[in-house]
């Protein structure tokens, strides 16, 4: 067979493959609720009377319309990329102009030489809180985890459906488990006509029951963490804010992050849940979505978000203080050489370094001409002879 035809047949293979396991869970989540719903109303029609019947079925049909209309959204949506967003994705082909980072409004999460992060296997730029994800084979903004229920990845634009959906479900699996058990403790203990129970009812309660506590959990927890403003990544790890010093170079132990100085992202909970479901109150049920989100363009793509002004003072007073303690080594040291050669210390020969704020986070680079035996000290384990080479603004990638 020649290989263009095993090719061939090995991609249409891999594309059934990704169509089977992407339909399947939104398929189940789909026939699990209508399922759930239409046995809802089985029950109810049998087994209760007007008023009860009819606070069953309306209640339920809420829950499942909006359950429904929430989960394809997410699916629909998406979590976004910044792949889709001009000037983020870098082609061979573009001038070398238009292969530099973007403006955002900010950038605290750069990589240690103060450019904005970049994505080799997407070619593209990644802004704050982008991650790739290895299943969707893109980078996601604001990338929550990837969920195989939906088949997607959650993230900064489906993020508010995910939310609902999980909620809404919760609603959805209560109703049903309440009127379900009801039904079936009225057909076991009490003497009536009917003995049998019906199995369905008997699914729905068990069903009901399990899916309600699994998701009701889940769902508890993501509501948490967007009341905190954290992802479920951000919570699992450590968050570096763009540190002032190389890491491997000065070992400080309080180096900005979100574990010494907690979370940047943190505006209180009402803002918070405010950038997750909508600027406005009455836009937070509802599945649907709002174009009039407020802010810079960058805030509105999910490529910057606002940060917490307390914790930025802090950080900034960390790199102060991490600045001071790199001149006193250096002059310690500086000082102790002139004394062996036997000069006297010359007080204008001492480093300086006059740019101790945050805003510009000191950035120290080995220079073309040092060795790494005379930049390094191997006994104290900092940089010995430390030379700022530029101060990179914290606005800018680059
Ligand atoms: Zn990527
Ligand atoms: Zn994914």
């Amino acid at each position: 067979m020649a290989p263009s035809i095993v090719r061939q047949l090995s991609n249409i293979c891999q594309l059934l493959c990704c169509s089977f396991f992407s339909l399947f869970p939104r398929l189940l989540v789909t026939f699990l609720t209508t399922w759930g719903f239409y046995s809802l109303v089985g029950i109810s029609v049998t087994a209760y009377s007007c008023v009860p019947r009819f606070l069953f079925i309306a209640t339920a049909g809420i829950f499942y319309v909006l359950s429904t209309v929430a989960y394809f959204q997410t699916v629909r949506v998406g979590g976004g990329s910044p792949i889709d967003l001009p000037g983020f994705h870098i082609r061979a082909s573009d001038p070398i102009d238009a292969q530099l980072p973007p403006n955002v409004d900010l950038n605290v999460t750069a990589k240690e030489n103060g450019k904005m992060r970049f994505c080799n296997k997407c070619q593209c730029w990644k802004p704050d809180r982008t991650h790739h994800c290895s299943t969707c084979h893109r980078c996601i903004l604001r990338m929550d985890h990837h969920c195989p229920w939906f088949a997607t990845c959650i993230g900064y634009r489906n993020h508010k459906f995910f939310l609902l959906f999980l909620i809404y479900v919760t609603g959805l699996c209560f109703v049903c488990f309440l009127a379900s058990s009801y039904a079936v403790y009225d057909c076991l203990y009490r003497p009536k006509s009917f003995i049998i129970v019906p199995l369905n009812w008997v699914a729905l309660f068990i069903v009901s029951a399990v899916m309600g506590l699994a998701v009701g959990v889940f769902a508890s927890y993501s509501v948490y963490l967007s009341l905190c403003n954290k992802t479920v990544l951000e919570n699992l790890e450590t968050i570096r804010y763009k540190t002032s010093l190389p890491t491997e170079a000065f070992r400080y132990r309080e180096a900005p992050s979100s574990k010494s100085l907690g979370n940047i992202f943190d505006l209180g909970w009402r803002e918070n849940l405010r950038q997750v479901m909508g600027e406005r109150y009455w836009q937070w049920p509802l599945p649907l979505t709002f174009r009039e989100r407020g802010g810079s363009a960058s805030s509105r793509d999910g490529t910057s978000f606002p940060i917490n002004r307390e914790i930025y003072e802090m950080a900034q007073n960390l790199a102060s203080t991490e600045n001071e303690l790199l001149q006193q080594q250096y002059n310690y040291r500086h000082n102790q050489r002139m004394q062996m050669r036997g000069e006297s210390p010359q007080p204008g020969s001492q480093y300086r370094n006059n740019n101790s704020s945050f805003q510009g986070p000191t950035q120290y680079q080995r220079s073309p001409d040092q060795s790494s035996d005379d930049f390094y000290d191997d006994d104290l384990g900092y940089y010995n002879n430390p030379k700022q080479v530029e101060s990179i603004p914290l606005t800018r990638g680059l």
